[in-house]
């Protein structure tokens, strides 16, 4: 089979060893989870339930209120303790409902329903209704992706299943595990969309996974053709843009989506999620995470429910090398985010926790820039990074858009080479979020003087 990839990238040593074909542990219900309340890109839930209220195990907490938000269900049986604010895995502080656990074992799942014998509307509000965004780590809305708008023409859906981050194996074992229903998932999506052609995609040191994926899409009932596209391991092969720049040689224009090069991207374990809701009408409310770095002592892929606290998971899932703990990791090393203390819930888009050691991170104290250009020379979106952080220094907000800091995908790749050790994604982040509130303000402001003229 044939290797194919994306001009640029790194060759990241990828530390997969310690968790690498091991099987996906089932962490017992703790004694409580903190679930917050928005885990999803968009405008902000409502929460159903008051301190007090007996809630059951997928039950809906906090109603969408609209088509960028999905849903939020209890993961544990009990009584809801607090609803407060708490901080979350991206380092702010967000509402959370914390429900104590009362040893009851029922559930509120959703009634099984048949995706081939279902409008596509009715499908797409299952898949709402689940709670289900993307679980790579972005936290979009799954039925919003499978919606482009009409004018917007699809012909390839990709399995998005390269895991290209270090540490990183829990898409390996979801597609070892559970082959069948990731198929089923991506049947699931076709229909939905109405594409006919599909490529699951993996990078070439998970070669081992094609004659079990093989297997099934023999078994399956595909509604097309389904191909396996194999890409050389490298990082960020897993980046959606780069993804498909590999698997049918588009390119992803300047400022689009992926449905603006025709194609539609989910991750794997998000397919697997889709299958789910609709055969066993479960909503996500379980994650598959692994558990991995110098300073964990027990290296494995886990599944806990959401809201799972990082202190309260048992140490026979994680424990903990406090002599060697230099920094937590939720998500990979290159786009994690690090957080101050155990007191952290396990979310929807929750990839990873790595327990890293002073050796695995970089030197954290920044030196000049040396105009060395290697930033530039790695960025896979063929970017600018030195210029885009001169710019942002400057507070041009504007130059920092020309110069494209709204197609950065925040992969990291700049900030691992350069050798001033400069923290530019971190910037990057941050200056997105500037830049969109500022477009944001003068969009308001424009409609206000047009309102008033
Ligand atoms: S973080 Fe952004 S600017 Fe830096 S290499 Fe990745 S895409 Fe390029
Ligand atoms: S890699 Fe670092 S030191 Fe080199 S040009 Fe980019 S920002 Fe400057």
């Amino acid at each position: 089979m044939a290797v194919s990839t994306f001009k640029r990238g790194l060759r990241l040593p990828t530390r997969k060893h310690a968790t690498e074909g091991k099987p996906v542990e089932l962490v017992p219900a703790p004694g409580q989870v903190a679930i917050p309340v928005n885990q999803h890109f968009g405008a902000p839930n409502k929460s159903l339930v008051g301190v007090g209220d007996r809630v059951m195990r997928g039950q809906k907490i906090a109603a969408a209120p609209g088509p960028m938000t999905v849903p939020v269900h209890a993961s544990i049986s009990g009584l809801v303790k607090k609803i407060e604010p708490r901080i979350q895995s991206n380092n702010t502080e967000g509402l959370c409902v914390v429900i104590e656990a009362d040893g009851g074992t029922e559930e509120e799942l959703l009634p099984p329903l048949d995706p081939f014998n279902c409008t596509r509307e009715e499908a797409l509000a299952r898949i709402r209704e689940a709670g289900i965004l993307g679980m790579g780590g972005a936290g979009f809305p799954s039925a919003v992706k499978l919606s482009p708008p009409p004018d917007k023409h699809i012909d390839i859906i990709i399995a998005d299943g390269a895991e290209c981050e270090p540490y990183l194996t829990t898409d390996e074992a979801a597609m070892t595990e559970k082959p069948h229903l990731l198929v089923k998932g991506l049947a699931i999506v076709m229909k939905i969309t109405g594409v006919g052609r599909a490529i699951i995609g993996m990078e070439d040191n998970k070669k081992n996974l094609i004659p079990v994926i093989e297997r099934e899409l023999r078994l399956g009932e595909i509604p097309g053709d389904i191909s396996i596209g194999l890409c050389r391991t490298l990082y960020p092969q897993g980046g959606e843009k780069m993804l498909i720049t590999a698997l049918t040689g588009r390119e992803v224009p300047s400022g689009g989506l992926p449905m603006d090069s025709g194609c539609i991207v989910q991750n794997v374990g998000t397919l697997i999620a889709i299958a789910e809701a609709f055969t066993l009408g479960k909503p996500l409310i379980d994650r598959d995470l692994t558990v991995s770095g110098g300073a964990c002592r027990t290296p494995k892929n886990i599944r806990a429910p959401i809201g799972t606290l990082l202190k309260d998971l048992p140490p026979e899932f994680m424990e903990i090398d406090y002599d060697k703990l230099a920094k937590i990791l939720f998500g990979g090393p290159m786009m994690g985010t690090a957080v101050p203390s155990l007191e952290v819930p396990i979310q929807k888009n929750t990839s990873g926790i790595i327990l890293m050691t002073r050796d695995e991170t970089v030197a954290e104290i920044e030196g000049p820039c040396i105009r060395c250009c290697r930033c530039i020379r790695n960025c896979p979106c063929r970017l600018s990074p030195v210029i885009m952080n001169n710019s942002l220094e400057a507070e041009d907000f504007d130059y920092a858009a020309k110069a494209g800091l709204l197609d950065c995908i925040e992969c990291g790749s700049c900030t691992y080479v350069c050798p001033a050790r400069i923290k530019l994604v971190q910037r990057f982040r941050i200056g997105k979020q500037r830049l969109r509130a500022r477009q944001q303000a003068a969009s308001a402001a424009a409609r206000l003087v047009a309102a008033k003229s």
